[in-house]
């Protein structure tokens, strides 16, 4: 703990995974051998560098950036960079270790990373993005590549700022290395149905979790916090799978609209416009309503969806989601749920998929894109979008596997945890104290 003081979040998520591992070391001692635990938790590399850009006024402004490369046992790092003025490095830390088993789960060569920084992209220019994402690779380059690692999108971070990113990256290397990053643009080497493959991944994996229990999403009412891209492709596929989104949010408030969340409404106000979600109401009118602060978690639903931030839905909210009748929680930000939030929903016998196995459809599909990018190749999105379903299928079939041996039918957190981590000790193991 004193190595790691302070960082409240990155304790969080190593306690919940640890917790898990008692049963598979009681079974298999050998994986704590060589102190295997201890290395798992213990980032191989941290970077923290500085990010001087100039504003739209000439004034020069500091932030701090970081790539933290949790484990490589599986293959190149691989995970998001988030800009958001709480990012520090307990929180990429924590994103880091969540990301390292959540990639060995995909089953896809690919090992643990994330990155970022406390840069805050809200109300700046189209010119102040660039020259942010410009200077942040002027430093991230040396330490990235194809084979060592491959960054992609988080918060803040979407298809304009990968843009950025990628150029400034071809231009300090003089190589077009497109498996350098991914979320790319399509027309640069980027995949189709990346874009939406978190999302649609979550949605998946929640109605596999629904059909385990003989129903599904149809003609349910749901709500998903958040209206990013996650938010957005998630609510696109529920009601692909005939289900209702009555609310959505941001870190303002949230709306809520009877008639169904119009999406080419909200696609049109973050995507294009990049307006809040308060512009919902304004623009939609009738019925819809938005609520200043609040909790979108006390809008009545039968599948919840937090979609924003880590710990944000709290213990409080998990208790008015089950009294208004919550049949199914599916994480599709990182440990949105707070631990209180999550016994809470396992102890009524609420299915819960936590994030690492339900919004692994992310990485899953960057790693596709990584896979065409080497083969000089594009799919289409029917193709693509049929692997990211296949993959989603059998992370859910292998946490509820993994939890039926290990004497836990149901639980997806100890199916995820442990089936993950069963992968990573595998490689750490043969490659020796490394
Ligand atoms: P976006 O930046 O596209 O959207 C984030 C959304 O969450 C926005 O609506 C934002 O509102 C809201 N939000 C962010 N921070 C807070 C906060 N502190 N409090 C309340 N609301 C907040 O990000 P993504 O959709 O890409 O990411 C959402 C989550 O999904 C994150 O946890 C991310 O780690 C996770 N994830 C993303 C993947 C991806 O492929 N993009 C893959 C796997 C996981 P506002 O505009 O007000 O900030």
């Amino acid at each position: 703990v004193h190595r790691n003081a302070g960082e409240e979040e990155f304790h969080q998520a190593v306690r919940e995974v640890l917790e898990s591992l008692g049963r598979v070391i009681a079974k298999h001692p050998h994986y704590a051998d060589q102190a295997l635990i201890e290395r798992i938790c213990e980032p191989e590399r941290q970077i923290i560098f500085r990010v001087p850009w100039v504003d739209d006024r000439g004034l020069v402004r500091i932030n701090r950036g970081f790539r933290v490369q949790f484990n490589s046992a599986l293959g190149p790092y691989k995970g998001g960079l988030r800009f958001h003025p709480s990012v520090n490095v307990g929180i990429i830390k924590f994103l880091g270790f969540e990301q390292t088993f959540k990639n060995a789960l995909t089953g896809m060569p690919i090992g643990g990373g994330k990155g970022g920084s406390d840069f805050d992209p809200r109300g700046r220019s189209d010119g102040e993005i660039m020259r942010f994402c410009q200077s942040f690779m002027t430093e991230l380059w040396r330490h990235v590549g194809e084979y060592t690692d491959v960054p992609a999108g988080d918060i803040g971070v979407g298809g304009r700022e990968i843009g950025y990113l990628f150029g400034q990256h071809k231009r300090l290397t003089n190589r077009f290395e497109a498996g350098v990053l991914t979320g790319k643009g399509l027309v640069y080497g980027g995949s189709r149905a990346r874009r939406e493959a978190t999302g649609y991944g979550t949605t998946y994996f929640v109605q596999s979790m629904l059909e385990s229990r003989s129903d599904s999403l149809e003609g349910k009412r749901c709500v998903v916090s958040g209206s990013g891209n996650v938010a957005i492709y998630a609510m696109e596929k529920i009601r692909a799978f005939g289900g209702k989104v009555i609310a959505c949010s941001d870190s303002n408030g949230y709306v809520v609209d009877e008639a169904g969340i119009d999406l080419d409404l909200v696609k049109e106000i973050k995507e294009v416009r990049r307006q809040r979600i308060s512009e919902y109401a304004r623009r939609k009118g009738g019925d819809a309503l938005y609520v200043e602060g609040g909790s979108v978690w006390d809008v009545p639903c039968a599948v919840a969806m937090p979609a924003a931030t880590q710990n944000e839905l709290t213990g409080k909210d998990a208790r008015t989601l089950l009294k208004n009748g919550v049949i199914a929680v599916g994480e599709g930000a990182n440990m949105p749920c707070t631990p209180e939030a999550i016994r809470t929903f396992q102890e009524a016998n609420v299915p819960f998929a936590p994030g690492k196995a339900a919004n692994a459809g992310g990485v899953a599909t960057s790693a596709l894109e990584m896979q065409q990018n080497a083969s000089r190749d594009s799919w289409t999105f029917g193709q693509t979008e049929a692997r990211l379903a296949e993959i989603m299928r059998r992370i859910h079939d292998s946490c509820a596997e993994t939890a039926e041996e290990y004497g836990a039918p149901g639980n997806y957190v100890l199916g995820a945890n442990i089936a993950g981590f069963v992968r990573v000790a595998e490689s750490m193991q043969a490659l020796g104290v490394v």
